[in-house]
């Protein structure tokens, strides 16, 4: 039963924030293989913690907000760990939502066969695409994970759905060359929207000032030189 195998860790009932210009429903989806230092969702990131909210009552809500809602996004933790996946998508797509999902690209073999469900992809890039940079960012070992990473970008480029990339300026990972050498990257790809969302220091962190966080922001030759590289460029704070 789908009840049993989708694991939810919360949900947001209305959000006009998660799917670019829809009215949506947000479902956190428990669990995520990564361990990012600026993760604000740490309580999604075991699978198996019990967060309280049941897939099957999220349905039920749904199916009352049918004429309210455009969209549901399927967010997380990552979305792409859940083997249930395609069949949750399945059931909110029948009831007339579109559907989005926010991933950092774990599992492209599981990317690839919900693609045809999605309507919109928000794609986490969280590094430059060089190991040492991208295992700081998601805080386990890159070998296997840069590569799915890649290949997941391969898979959104070549299914033409509507996506962006984004990325979390965190200053203590990153600096304004590793954001220039993303975009040089993903414009060279064929990437035709990028947002820059800006670090809210989580709670452990006491060090990172909000200038440090802004630094991103101000020089605007740099975001200038962004803007040129993709059709939509954008600023998340
Ligand atoms: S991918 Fe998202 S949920 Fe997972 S650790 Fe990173 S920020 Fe947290």
């Amino acid at each position: 039963m789908i009840q049993e195998t989708i694991r939810v860790g919360g949900v947001e009932t209305f959000s006009t924030v998660d799917f670019p210009e829809k009215i949506c429903a947000t479902v956190f989806m428990q669990g995520c293989p990564w361990r990012c230092p600026f993760c604000h969702n740490a309580m999604l990131q075991d699978i198996n913690a019990d967060s309280g909210f049941v897939w099957s009552k999220f349905v039920e809500f749904l199916k009352t907000r049918t004429k309210l809602l455009d969209a549901v996004v399927f967010s997380g933790g990552e979305p792409l760990v859940q083997n249930g996946l395609e069949t949750a998508i399945k059931q909110v797509k029948e009831l007339g939502f579109k559907i989005g999902l926010h991933t950092g690209g774990y599992r492209p073999e599981h990317l690839e066969k919900i693609i045809p469900l999605l309507d919109w992809v928000g794609f986490d890039i969280k590094a430059p695409f060089i190991d040492d940079k991208y295992e700081k960012a998601i805080g386990v070992c890159v070998k296997t994970q840069l590569p799915a990473v890649l290949k997941s970008l391969d898979i959104l480029l070549a299914s033409g759905i509507d996506f962006e990339c984004r990325t979390t300026c965190d200053p203590r990972i990153l600096s304004i060359k590793d954001i220039e050498n993303i975009a040089v990257f993903l414009a060279n790809k064929g990437v035709k929207k990028y947002f820059l969302q800006k670090y809210r220091p989580i709670p452990s962190d006491t060090q990172t000032s909000d200038s440090d966080c802004e630094k991103f922001f101000v020089d605007k030759e740099f975001l200038s030189s962004l803007q040129q590289k993709f059709e939509v460029f954008g600023i998340r704070k």
